[in-house]
């Protein structure tokens, strides 16, 4: 019952931003600090792009780069677009409109902002792409986000461990895969970086995927949407999982998908009496699923700490401001299909029942309150 609310909630589009009427014509010329105007970076202002309110780790995000960019006494435009592309676009067009000195941008769709980018390279606007990677065009200037692939290997090192393969456990174990959206550049990395780890798991007989869906693009979630997810569970679980046959394991790579496939699963029997639930995994630390995780529905998430990203981001924009060059640690791995875009990567963390109160109370992310 409880889940079935959170999904309804998750999957509710929250306020869509207000959209202003938006031109291009009022551009500013030449607004990019240089070295000798250091403090020409001083107040300017900085526009701030995130996908959406509907899942709570984009809030955090926000109110993490805002208020960081605002103690080194920048100005910040901060826009969500609640996953609507064309929102986001005119978002991104209105503040260079307004005079924005760079931009930071959570894309919605990576390959959908190629004008907008375009526009800004001609106001000479730096971009820093925040967490996802944006596409197809070459006015990147630095990315920072999570090592993508180790969320995936994570995801897939979990799952493993609550099936107790790992402790020698053999199977065969039943597991269902959901990949992310296929829009969102990280959806892959995460996807390629489970499957290193699963497909040899596979093909060794130790985990069946009955409904034979082992494909990025089946298994997809288009937006990451929490009801989408819950419905192609229920049709897994109607399709494929007639007579005695249980799922074992579900390969989950966002949290509010994992609250919609436990819904589904929910509705069909499991977590109650002795049809405990399979191992589900997640994404992101959000508050439901570290409660879930306590009350031994979900079995894990990955926790990426939005205050580090936040942080190592405001610190690429205020170097970039000040005309010097950001600290980079990848400069191979993200190709945009452009150019390969120089990277920050932090690192993700695998969270279960046996180390939140060490990871996530102990550092800070919840309190033991907020968790009850
Ligand atoms: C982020 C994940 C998040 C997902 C859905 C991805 O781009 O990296 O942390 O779970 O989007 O919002």
């Amino acid at each position: 019952m409880r889940l079935a609310r959170i999904a309804g909630a998750l999957s509710a589009v929250v306020l869509a931003a207000t959209m202003t009427a938006c031109g291009s014509s009022q551009k500013t010329v030449d607004t990019q600090a240089s070295a000798d105007s250091g403090g020409g970076a001083a107040g300017a202002l900085i526009g701030v792009t995130m996908p959406t309110k509907s899942s709570e780790r984009w809030i955090h995000d926000g109110d993490n780069v805002r208020s960081q960019l605002e103690k080194l006494g920048y100005k910040v435009d901060l826009q969500y677009a609640e996953n609507d592309i064309p929102t986001q676009a005119n978002q991104i067009e209105n503040q260079i409109t307004k005079g924005a000195k760079l931009l930071i941008v959570a894309s919605i769709d990576g390959t959908a902002l190629t004008s907008q980018l375009q526009q800004a390279a001609d106001n000479k606007i730096p971009v820093i792409a925040y967490d996802r990677l944006i596409r197809n065009s070459p006015n990147v200037d630095y990315y920072a986000t999570f090592d993508n692939f180790k969320v995936g290997v994570q995801q897939a090192t979990s799952l493993l461990k609550g099936l107790g393969v790992d402790g020698g456990k053999k199977g065969p174990f039943n597991v269902e895969l959901f990949g992310g959206s296929p829009d969102d550049n990280n959806a892959t990395f995460f996807w390629n970086g489970a499957m290193s780890v699963l497909k040899p798991k596979i093909d060794d007989g130790t985990l069946k995927v009955k409904s034979g869906q082992t494909d990025f693009k089946t298994a997809a979630i288009l937006r990451w949407d929490p009801a989408t997810a819950q419905r192609r569970m229920e049709d897994l679980l109607t399709k494929s999982y007639t007579g005695d046959a249980k799922v074992d394991g579900v390969l989950s790579p966002y949290d509010g998908l994992s609250i919609g496939i436990l819904s589904a699963l929910k509705s069909n029997g499991y977590g109650t009496g002795a049809q405990k639930y399979p191992v589900v995994t997640g994404q992101d630390a959000e508050l439901a699923s570290v409660k879930s995780i306590i009350a031994d529905e979900q079995y894990s998430t990955i926790f990426k700490d939005t205050r580090k990203l936040a942080e190592t981001t405001v610190k690429m924009a205020d170097a970039v401001l000040k005309g010097g060059k950001p600290e980079v640690n990848n400069t191979t791995d993200y190709d945009n299909g452009n150019k390969v875009v120089p990277s920050y990567l932090l690192d993700p963390v695998i969270v279960d029942k046996d180390n939140y109160k060490d990871v996530i109370v102990g550092g800070g992310y919840y309190t033991e309150d907020q968790l009850k």
